[in-house]
């Protein structure tokens, strides 16, 4: 890794000097934005909020893309996967859909799908829909047609808050984004998760790594994870 690439002057960083292009419309009609490198091919394709209520993965990955100079972007960025979400802080887009269990995977189920409310020992008691058929929403959509028109060597998803990487394929660059940010290296998040995004992209042979935050603030995490964030922007690793 090249971390002597200079960084954009900080005075700079409140505003993208990149355009991002419209890859498709949310269900309320929002522009689904990805900031693509000048350059191609691309080496990945970091994804954030495909959970509304994880804010902190829009900020982690939008702080670091403004600190880098716009000729050393190498990698696909999606800020808002579900942006209607982001923007009403719901976890679901607006047909109520838990879009991570939504993709058209050999176990997608109809079943409701449940998350807790508050912590972690709360019970699963909210529920939200799995979407009325696999890939029944317009976000999903618009991201299946980006993965197969982009073919990122890597994805890498932001949630929150298990704090972990999560690498089914037990890669190299999972191991070393784990090394990287203090982060257990792990090969599943412990629960069944029917018709997620993971599991998609396993089954078409698209490798994946979902980069799970934690629960620290997010300034804090951004001390701990942007060196990581901005080798992946960067290619670097
Ligand atoms: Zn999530």
């Amino acid at each position: 890794m090249d971390s002597t690439q200079p960084l954009r002057p900080q005075s700079e960083r409140g505003t993208f000097d990149l355009i991002p292009e419209t890859y498709g419309r949310s269900v309320a009609g929002t522009a689904l934005e990805v900031f693509l490198p000048p350059q191609k091919p691309i080496q990945y394709l970091l994804l954030a909020a495909h959970h509304g209520d994880e804010p902190e993965t829009t900020v982690l990955l939008s702080t670091a893309l403004r600190s880098i100079l716009p000729a050393q972007l190498a990698s696909a960025v999606v800020l808002a996967v579900n942006p209607d979400a982001l923007a009403r802080g719901t976890r679901g887009n607006l047909n109520g859909v838990d879009l991570n269990r939504n993709f058209p995977t050999k176990d997608w189920s109809p079943a409701p799908v449940h998350h807790r409310w508050h912590q972690d020992s709360d019970p699963r008691a909210v529920a939200l829909s799995p979407g009325s058929a696999p890939l029944s929403e317009p976000e999903n959509q618009a991201l299946v047609a980006l993965v197969k028109r982009l073919q990122p060597k890597m994805i890498v998803t932001f949630h929150a808050p298990l704090a972990c990487v999560d690498d089914p394929a037990d890669t190299p660059l999972g191991r070393l984004l784990s090394d990287m940010t203090g982060l257990p290296h792990v090969a599943d998040v412990g629960y069944a998760t029917p018709g997620s995004f993971g599991t998609w992209a396993q089954e078409q042979g698209q490798p994946l790594i979902t980069f799970e935050l934690g629960h620290e603030s997010i300034r804090d995490q951004r001390t701990r994870l942007e060196p990581a964030v901005l080798a992946l922007l960067r290619g670097e690793i």
